[in-house]
């Protein structure tokens, strides 16, 4: 297991390879990040206020907020607004993703088709385009759970 201070170092320098500066509630909060990325890589800024709080961190919401948006800014974390809930944040990968929102539990799901991503861009130059970026959010409920018609 890495001792505090090492994480703590590697932090300091990914921070600053971002061009951030090293503040304490920035390296809280990227560690917290890598942490919970294990269990869940998508999370409100309240989930992530309120386990700091639960670790014992002093950091308010505000300040959580404004974090996420440096971070996002500098291209730490991605940021994403699905429909009929409010922004999860998790941090970037190399690895490009798609994402499925379960409408009944807000469960999100992540997932790549390489069928889906190459007709995207084929689509794109259908159309005299290149394709830069994209996201796609499918809006899912469990299978057997349609509901009868009103
Ligand atoms: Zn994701």
């Amino acid at each position: 297991m890495p001792s505090h201070n090492e994480s703590h170092d590697e932090k300091k320098s990914e921070l600053q390879r971002a061009g951030l500066k090293v503040t304490g509630p920035r390296v809280r909060l990227l560690q917290y990040l890598e942490e919970a990325a294990r269990d869940n890589r998508h999370l409100s800024a309240d989930d992530i206020y309120l386990a700091l709080q639960q670790a014992g961190e002093d950091i308010g919401l505000a300040t959580v907020y404004r974090v996420l948006t440096q971070f996002e800014a500098a291209g730490l974390v991605m940021r994403h607004n699905f429909e009929g809930g409010h922004a999860v944040f998790e941090l970037s990968t190399d690895d490009h993703h798609d994402h499925m929102v379960c409408i009944e539990t807000g469960a999100v799901i992540e997932f790549h088709d390489s069928a889906i991503e190459k007709r995207q861009h084929e689509i794109a130059a259908e159309h005299g385009y290149e394709l830069v970026d994209h996201s796609l959010v499918l809006h899912v409920r469990p299978l057997g759970k349609k509901k009868p018609k009103a």
